[in-house]
């Protein structure tokens, strides 16, 4: 890498836009430019500019006292400017690293209001950036790049522990020492925030806890809860279609029973009234003893008739047994023949009567005794009219007498048929009375047994009754039990039964739905935000362990990656040192022509605790400090403090050439480092710029035309009457001319 390209604007003398060109001569040597100048024209601005814009914030090392001190302040002739700018073209060769471009420019701007701005090939960056970039192609930022006037003296009337510094970045350590400056920042910040995330953890360990029971409360709660419904649905659908169904069947049966008991006892009203029609009737004996009555006039006619006849027959057996006597004897039938038929006849009626009058069911015997009466009356009739004759008597009668008879005898046959007559009614009478008692009995069978049936069908109600009014008891406690849990069932609970259907030991459910229900008593409510809060405590507790595990492994890591850099510190500073130290003792015996110089590494001074006792330094402590011993040939001295002002001069170059073969810089610029030199020894520091140069773009700023003779491009820098630098090319021999202008 070298320097390419210098550009200024508006910073410290340089009013205008200014360019210097750095061409390397070769591709083996870096050469070296000089920039000359009378005293004031502006050629330590230019190593000031390279130094600003490499990021120095030293308001001392840029030689102001405040930052508008950087911006060109105007002159009489020249108004001055509102802004400083620098850009400094770098340019990366293809050995160096990877990750550089082929071509870095730096650019830093400040404005009046003190507003400043980074920028790496014209994209804003931060001084970080512009620190890391600059250490990773080896150019110290702030000392060793830009050795400014006095400074090389500085490096040998400073602290151990500031030469430390500046040799660590000399040795190129210091991309290292930022690594690791940045791996401890990050190491810090990583520890805060695990002792934080560690602190949230144990605040919202607990409460995790608690959420996690509730949660679970919750789960159970939740399953209780569908395991109520289910059975709050079986049970309420399941019973409800039981008792529809049972109080419909019981309801049937109940209606089924009252509609026969109120038809049998319909019937047997009807029945009764039939009966009662049928008693209220005329009763038989009556329209018998009105026909036996008939008989008996019938009877007594006939007796009339008989005895007229009888009369007419004694006449005419009188005049027959006139006859006879003359012919033959007559016998007719003698009077107590006569009286005792008709008392056999009348003992037979009385017997008749007697049955009549007092109606017996049985009807058979009745039948015999009239019959034998009618028998008898029909001999007695029969005798009576045809009385015994030997032979029928010869008319001899009266005629008169004749035809009474034959006239009684009309009227007895007359009797007799009106008799059969009656007797027949009678007969009738008494067949139509049987079918009417035989109706009555039949009659009264059935209404019987209507009654029965009725008793029956009122029996069979009343237990249908009875059974509904069980159902509705049982109903009336599922609806007060319903309307204590869910009254909000009770509307649809026929279509909760239509869809539950049959439910097998339905009332097993109940106890089941009690002890869920006190289950669910027992969880208790729990506040449904819960849910909400468990997940997103647990979002958080998982996210903050991941942290802490993730911390965890950043602080292994970054410890390890430190242990790693302290390693690469402590080797590669061992192995500078060594280097820098011979070299520096070579250089300066080389420079001195003998003498002793040595660098001595200071180990750091034991700390006192809090409790004021002394804390040893651990064995791998690193060096706190470098000293330098110095010991020009002839001397004893060692103190460099007690060093010529050129002896000075001349070990503070054995430094830098020592420096410069441990680890060389990209570019260096040397601002009048060899002010106090006498003749010989600018040309051993001349010589040292020859050697180095192949290594290291060299910058110098010199009054020297020893040292000037190094350079293979020369820039003259003047002050113009407007009080702002101009920069030209001048050749060695144009120097004097340029200087006188000063
Ligand atoms: P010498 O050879 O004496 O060391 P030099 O050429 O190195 O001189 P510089 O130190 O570069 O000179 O320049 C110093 C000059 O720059 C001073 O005259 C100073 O007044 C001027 N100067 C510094 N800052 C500003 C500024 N902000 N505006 C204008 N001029 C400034």
């Amino acid at each position: 890498m070298y320097l390419k390209r210098l550009e200024m604007q508006g910073f410290k003398t340089f009013a205008v836009k200014t360019v210097l060109e750095f061409s390397p001569e070769g591709a083996k040597r870096r050469g070296v430019t000089s920039i000359v100048g009378p005293n004031g024209s502006g050629k330590s601005n230019v190593a000031d500019a390279i130094r600003w814009v490499m990021g120095e914030q030293s308001m001392k090392l840029l030689r102001g006292k405040k930052q508008e001190d950087l911006i060109f302040s105007g002159s009489q002739n020249k108004a001055r400017s509102g802004f400083a700018e620098v850009s400094m073209t770098l340019v990366t060769e293809q050995s160096e690293s990877e990750d550089l471009p082929a071509e870095i420019v730096l650019t830093r701007r400040l404005y009046r209001d003190g507003k400043s701005e980074f920028e790496i090939n014209r994209q804003q960056a931060k001084l970080a950036d512009v620190t890391m970039l600059l250490a990773q192609s080896g150019i110290g930022q702030r000392t060793y790049s830009v050795i400014g006037q006095g400074m090389a003296d500085a490096i040998l009337s400073a602290s151990p522990a500031e030469r430390k510094e500046f040799f660590d970045e000399a040795a190129g350590l210091r991309p290292f020492q930022l690594k690791r400056h940045q791996s401890v920042s990050k190491l810090d910040s990583s520890r805060e925030r695990l002792a934080q995330a560690d602190a949230l953890l144990r605040e919202i360990t607990p409460r995790l806890s608690s959420l996690e029971r509730q949660v679970k409360r919750l789960e159970q709660r939740d399953a209780l809860e569908a395991d109520r419904i289910r059975l709050e649905k079986s049970y309420y659908g399941g019973s409800w279609h039981e008792l529809s169904e049972r109080m419909g069947e019981v309801k049937i049966r109940l209606d089924a029973a009252q509609e026969r008991e109120t038809k049998f006892l319909a019937e047997a009203r009807a029945m009764q009234e039939e009966l009662a029609g049928m008693e209220q009737s005329v009763p038989p004996s009556v329209e018998l003893d009105q026909l036996r009555r008939k008989i008996e006039e019938i009877a007594e006619e006939r007796s009339v008739l008989r005895e007229r006849q009888a009369k007419l027959y004694a006449q005419v057996e009188i005049a027959k047994a006139k006859a006879q006597a003359q012919r033959e004897t007559r016998t007719p039938l003698s009077f107590s023949k006569i009286i005792e038929a008709v008392e056999v006849s009348q003992k037979q009626l009385d017997t008749l009567l007697d049955h009549v009058r007092h109606p017996s069911p049985d009807v058979a015997k009745i039948k015999p005794i009239v019959e034998s009466l009618h028998a008898h009356h029909a001999d007695f009739s029969n005798r009576l009219q045809r009385p015994v004759m030997e032979e029928a008597p010869t008319p001899t009668t009266d005629p008169e007498v004749e035809a009474a008879l034959k006239q009684i005898v009309l009227e007895m046959d007359t009797l007799t048929a009106r008799t059969k007559e009656i007797q027949a009614k009678m007969a009738e009478v008494n067949r139509q009375e049987d079918g009417k008692r035989a109706h009555l009995f039949e009659t009264q069978r059935q209404l019987n047994a209507r009654r029965d049936e009725a008793r029956q069908a009122e029996r069979a109600a009343s237990d249908a009754a009875v059974e509904m009014a069980r159902w509705e008891t049982r109903r009336d406690a599922f609806l007060a039990e319903l309307r204590t849990h869910r009254p909000d069932l009770e509307p649809t609970l026929d279509i909760l039964a239509q869809e539950t259907g049959k439910v097998d030991q339905v009332d097993t459910l109940l106890p089941q739905l009690s002890r869920t229900r006190s289950q669910l008593e027992w969880i208790g409510n729990i506040d449904p935000a819960t849910q909400k809060e468990y997940t997103e405590t647990k979002e958080r507790f998982e996210f903050l362990t991941t942290q802490v595990e993730d911390l965890r492994g950043a602080i292994r890591g970054l410890d390890t990656v430190i242990a790693e850099l302290d390693e690469t510190i402590r080797t590669k500073s061992e192995q500078a040192f060594h280097i820098l130290n011979s070299e520096f003792s070579k250089t300066f015996r080389s420079l001195f022509g003998g003498g002793e110089a040595a660098l001595l590494q200071v180990a750091p001074e034991p700390t006192v605790d809090e409790e004021g006792n002394l804390v040893p330094v651990p064995a791998d402590a690193p060096v706190a400090g470098i000293d330098i011993q110095a010991t020009p040939p002839g001397k004893r001295l060692k103190s460099i403090a007690l060093l010529s002002g050129g002896e000075r001069a001349l070990t503070s170059i054995a430094l830098i050439s020592a420096i410069m073969a441990t680890n060389p810089s990209p570019f260096i610029v040397l601002d009048e480092v060899d002010a106090a030199l006498d003749e010989v020894n600018t040309k051993k520091y001349a010589d040292i710029l020859e050697e180095r140069a192949n290594a290291t773009q060299f910058i110098v700023v010199t009054h020297n035309r020893t040292t000037m003779h190094q350079a293979s491009t020369i820039y003259g820098v003047t002050l113009g009457e407007d009080g702002s630098s101009k920069v030209l090319s001048v050749r060695l021999e144009d120097v004097g001319t340029l200087q006188g202008k000063g």
